[in-house]
């Protein structure tokens, strides 16, 4: 495994739409390791793989510690009330804002071994995959933010 670069905010790649993954091929599964220990080190609850200059359909959430969810083609097929919360961004280090999603999402994805699964999450993990599957689109948090911090 290895650390990767994290794409920082202005970077032209955090706005492009990325490819589905047709074959988990060695090098994807390289991907989801070195992204979870971008993430880990960064100390992020998600990472996208746009945020690390690839441009396939590939994200990570982990809101609780040790469960790493690993998301390869996600897409939010059915999504349920409303929550609003500060949100940050590892590509946006120190920059929080409020934003309103879901309480309640389902994703439907492949897992590394090419299974679909679909998971249901609320709250905290709803907001992340949400974030998450945005970024595969080129959007960005800031995009709809009613307001932005700087925290340091
Ligand atoms: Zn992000």
């Amino acid at each position: 495994m290895a650390k990767r670069k994290i794409v920082q905010y202005g970077d032209d790649t955090l706005r492009r739409v990325c490819r589905p993954v047709e074959t988990i091929t060695p090098s994807i599964l390289t991907l989801l390791d070195d992204m979870a220990e971008t993430m880990h080190a960064a100390d992020g609850v998600g990472l996208a793989a746009p945020q690390v200059g690839v441009l396939r359909r590939i994200a990570i959430v982990e809101v609780e510690q040790g469960q790493l969810i690993e998301l390869i083609n996600p897409k939010i097929i059915a999504r349920a009330g409303e929550q609003e919360g500060s949100e940050g961004c590892l590509s946006l280090p120190n920059q929080y804002g409020m934003v309103k999603r879901p309480m309640h999402v389902t994703v439907r994805a492949t897992d590394r071994h090419g299974k679909e699964f679909e998971m249901s999450g609320s709250e905290l993990l709803a907001r992340a995959f949400c974030h998450e599957i945005d970024h595969l689109d080129g959007k960005l948090f800031v995009d709809f933010a009613e307001y932005m911090e700087e925290v340091e």
